[in-house]
């Protein structure tokens, strides 16, 4: 596991140099964004440990198996005291249903979606706080997927809304180094309009469930939504 320091209160924690989850400073402790896949467990608890502080909340940006496959050990581990925070929508998909709503595509769900016993303690909408973090609607490449805003400087956790292996990309785009984040998406149209409402909130930083954090990503953005457009 290797942890990088990406803003003054969020630590970039990544595993094969391929998928990414965050530690986010509070005043009580860490908030997790996402747990990775299975296996991960040990090395983000001991990310947290290494930063001094203990993992209070677990919130997921979205329900596919590379970002939730270690949230029922991370349970097992930290129990029922830490808050496990998942948006409705997909957590809903996770719970088995799969039909979709009025005015959603009817698209075959794509990606992994592994079985998670994990219960939410918390289901997320749109607006919703987690502690410094605001909860942005970004449905696309997974119907609830959310992104995560750091109110405090407007650093963006981004989910998979934008991976940044082999550059900056739209998910649902075409990236040949790394096909894995569009492979996955479930409306590409959509996605595209979530990217377009990311960057609308001037995000200072972009931290992608994929690939390094981007300082200043707004160029960077615009040049992914172009290609994305095309
Ligand atoms: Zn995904």
């Amino acid at each position: 596991m290797r942890t990088t320091r990406v803003t003054e209160q969020i630590a970039q924690l990544t595993r094969f140099g391929l998928m990414n989850a965050y530690l986010v400073r509070e005043d009580d402790g860490f908030t997790l964004v996402d747990t990775m896949a299975a296996g991960s467990a040990g090395g983000l608890v001991g990310a947290a440990a290494e930063l001094g502080a203990p993992i209070r909340r677990i919130v997921l940006t979205h329900g596919h198996g590379d970002h939730t496959g270690s949230l029922d050990a991370l349970r097992a581990r930290l129990g029922d005291a830490v808050e496990v925070l998942i948006p409705a929508r997909d957590a809903r998909i996770l719970a088995g249903d799969r039909t979709f709503d009025p005015g959603e595509s009817t698209r075959k769900l794509r990606g992994t979606w592994s079985k998670v016993a994990t219960q939410p303690d918390v289901l997320l909408a749109p607006g919703d706080r987690v502690g410094s973090l605001e909860v942005v609607a970004s449905p696309g490449h997974t119907p609830g997927h959310v992104a995560l805003l750091d109110t405090r400087d407007r650093a963006l956790i981004c989910g998979d809304a934008f991976s940044t292996i082999g550059g900056t990309t739209v998910a649902g785009a075409g990236n040949w180094r790394f096909p894995l984040v569009a492979f996955g998406t479930w409306d590409g149209e959509r996605a595209l309009q979530s990217a377009r409402e990311l960057r609308a909130l001037e995000p200072t930083l972009l931290a992608p469930g994929h690939g390094r954090a981007v300082p200043a990503p707004a160029r960077a953005i615009d040049e992914a939504l172009a290609k994305a457009a095309r």
